[in-house]
């Protein structure tokens, strides 16, 4: 009985984990969208929350990416990643879209912007040491 009860916890511990990560993964992919759609209405004219064919890849990729990042537990922003899975020209399109939406982001998602600030400056220390 105590044994079913403590496969019981550890069965719904995990559930709950899953479901964490998996909302991280989704909260992930719509903060890009949004980032991607920011650039998009900036640089190519797009209509605001739209994309043009270039940029929608992007964030296809992105979010592929990201259902397939192992480090989703800890992980903070990719920029900060060792790894780096993206292809070159895919790092290279993100990273202008990251350059151009971050500041940006601090009028469309305040509280987004004050994290990844404070995660790349801390990143930044930590490349110095
Ligand atoms: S760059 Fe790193 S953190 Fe981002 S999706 Fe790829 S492996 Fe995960
Ligand atoms: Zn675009």
């Amino acid at each position: 009985m105590k044994k079913t009860r403590g496969r019981e916890v550890l069965m719904s511990t995990e559930s709950r984990d899953s479901e964490v990560i998996r909302k991280k993964r989704e909260t992930e992919k719509q903060t890009v969208n949004s980032m991607i759609a920011v650039y998009c209405h900036g640089k190519h004219g797009t209509k605001r929350g739209a994309l043009c064919p270039e940029c929608r890849a992007l964030a296809e990729y992105a979010s592929l990416r990201t259902d397939r990042c192992p480090f989703m537990e800890t992980k903070t922003f990719c920029s900060a990643c060792k790894v780096h899975c993206y292809s070159r020209e895919m790092q290279e399109k993100i990273k202008a879209v990251m350059r151009y939406a971050g500041p940006r982001m601090l009028f469309v998602h305040p509280v987004l912007a004050v994290r990844h600030l404070k995660v790349t400056i801390q990143q930044k220390r930590m490349e110095k040491i």
